[in-house]
């Protein structure tokens, strides 16, 4: 039987662990946490669910919503809207920029002459000229300039190179308020959020929590734990490439979250169909998520999750084209049938969509 080495049981890893051993092949998945799920695990605060950061299901791909729908059942909210605070104006207007959000802001006709005046995205060359391309320099100067610094920790948006719009949005909005109209935006009904589907995903794997991989050799297909060396036919890992392959190219750079709860004594503090709320001012944090939106549960109290770049943890990789040719010599130097997934695996600013599709594409891809 062909022996599978699955390394990290986050999202990726749970996926990547349910499809190949329902290939009937023996598949062993190592954690180091003592739970599966990684971010998308949800846990629970004064009653109140939570994940770390918002985790929520937007895809353009019925097929992909299908395959988690099968087995937890989702809560499709196809009228949810995010805000951004403007301290400068002031005011909340919504993300992605709203045509209709212009007529309500004090410079509105020096924004709506500089929109007249744009030359268009092609050509931009990093995420800076890509917004004032896009909008113009006071709304990249609202709502992309300052937050987009704080978010990375860099001094200019010059420095983010490897800049990818992503497909399931628009610089700047027309018609419906909604932030995703052209995507499914979806979570699931269950209050333990996508927990059943890690426990399913790995019914027939061996699973291995709060265990640590000692030492790599993934040219030879073995890793050491507790100073055993193991074999496997394939490995999949869903942790950053740089570990697996010793540090060969030097370090990666990644920026993190500090995650703080507040639970407020009131039902409910953000309107109606908003799920987050994005600061682009001075102060420390980026985003405010209230739970209750995703979870839809009752409770005489809210839980808001309030997040700070910080380098405390590894979230995510540097959209910089320096970052991503140093990712992309690990990823090339991967032996055969040693496979890298997941955010951290590819070093990509990638999506709980994404990740279901690459997993689907590698049980197709492994024979
Ligand atoms: C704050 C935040 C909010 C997000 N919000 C959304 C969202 O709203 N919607 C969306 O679609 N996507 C969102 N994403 C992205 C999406 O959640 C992630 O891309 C996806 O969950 C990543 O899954 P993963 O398995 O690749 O990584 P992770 O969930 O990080 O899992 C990696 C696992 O590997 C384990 N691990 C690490 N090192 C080792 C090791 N050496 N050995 C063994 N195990 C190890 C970790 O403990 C962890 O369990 C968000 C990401 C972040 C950071």
């Amino acid at each position: 039987m062909i022996k599978v080495l699955v390394i990290g049981g986050g999202f990726a890893g749970c996926c990547a662990s349910h499809l190949l051993s329902q290939k009937g092949w023996h598949v062993t998945l190592i954690e180091t946490a003592p739970f599966l799920g990684g971010g998308c695990k949800t846990f629970f605060y004064g009653g109140h669910p939570f994940t770390y950061g918002p985790r929520h299901f937007l895809t353009k791909d019925e097929r992909l919503f299908e395959f988690l729908n099968q087995y937890v059942p989702m809560r499709r909210f196809p009228g949810h809207e995010f805000l951004t605070y403007v301290e400068r104006d002031p005011g909340f207007y919504h993300f992605p920029i709203h045509r209709d959000d212009i007529e309500l802001m004090p410079d509105r006709d020096k924004i709506l002459g500089e929109l007249q005046g744009l030359d268009g995205v092609e050509g931009a060359r990093n995420l800076e000229e890509f917004w004032l391309r896009s909008v113009g320099s006071t709304l990249y100067s609202k709502f992309v300039e300052t937050y987009s610094k704080k978010m990375w920790d860099i001094p200019s948006n010059t420095e983010i190179t490897d800049f990818v719009f992503t497909t399931k949005g628009v610089a700047l909005k027309t018609g419906p308020k909604a932030a995703w109209t052209e995507a499914i935006s979806a979570f699931p009904m269950k209050i333990n959020g996508y927990d059943d589907y890690f426990e399913i995903a790995t019914r027939d794997v061996s699973v291995h929590l709060k265990t640590t991989i000692d030492a790599f050799d993934v040219e030879h297909h073995r890793v050491n734990i507790e100073g055993v060396w193991q074999t496997y036919d394939l490995i999949v890992s869903s942790i950053s490439p740089e570990i697996i392959l010793n540090n060969a190219f030097g370090p990666l750079r990644w920026i993190g979250r500090d995650f703080f709860k507040i639970v407020l004594p009131v039902p409910e503090v953000f309107p109606p169909n908003v799920f987050f709320l994005y600061y682009a001012n001075q102060e420390p944090f980026t985003r405010i998520v209230e739970y209750k939106k995703f979870y839809q549960y009752e409770a005489p109290t809210t839980l808001l999750g309030l997040e700070i770049p910080s380098f405390n943890n590894k979230l995510y990789p540097y959209p910089a084209r320096q970052d991503q040719e140093r990712a992309q010599r690990y990823l090339d130097a991967l032996p055969p049938k040693v496979f890298s997934i997941g955010r951290a695996g590819v070093y990509r600013y990638i999506d709980i969509d994404d990740i279901i599709a690459q997993c689907l594409d590698l049980a197709k891809r492994v024979s």
